[in-house]
């Protein structure tokens, strides 16, 4: 049996899937949940709620850089939680479901959903992007 490479060996610049079926054969079915169906992880279950190392933290479905640890924080929320993000990485949008007005955050590359963003974050930003540790992979510095 040999490796497939998934998303983030393949690199952030190779052609995006352009179906959801290709989606769907690229992404586990939990990646797939809350990527391309914005779905959400249980609180406290995921594998960078307490990852505390130096990096990067990567698109699971693109591998485009996303979040620097430097901006990670403890919010206590039950997902990673960042205070700041690069220009044009991710992309915002008023998400009304679930009877809530929330701001949706996306990759900026391709697209899939990683979160919200929420204004009670600590200095300098005030914000917190609340992130699905699914969402994300980790590069290590
Ligand atoms: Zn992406």
């Amino acid at each position: 049996m040999g490796h497939e490479p998934n998303a983030h060996e393949r690199g952030a610049d190779d052609d995006l899937p352009a179906s959801d079926a290709e989606w769907r054969s690229e992404l586990s079915e939990e990646e797939y949940r809350i990527l391309r169906e914005a779905g959400t992880e249980p609180p406290f279950s995921g594998e960078y709620v307490d990852h505390k190392e130096d990096g990067s933290y990567v698109c699971a479905g693109c591998g485009a850089e996303l979040f620097d640890s430097e901006t990670k924080f403890e919010s206590g929320c039950g997902w990673p939680s960042f205070y700041d993000v690069d220009d044009g990485r991710v992309e915002t949008r008023t998400d009304t479901s679930h009877g809530m007005r929330r701001t949706e955050v996306l990759c900026g590359n391709c697209g899939g959903h990683l979160g919200h963003v929420f204004e009670d974050g600590p200095e300098p930003t005030e914000k917190r992007y609340c992130i699905n540790s699914v969402a994300l992979e980790f590069d290590e510095e």
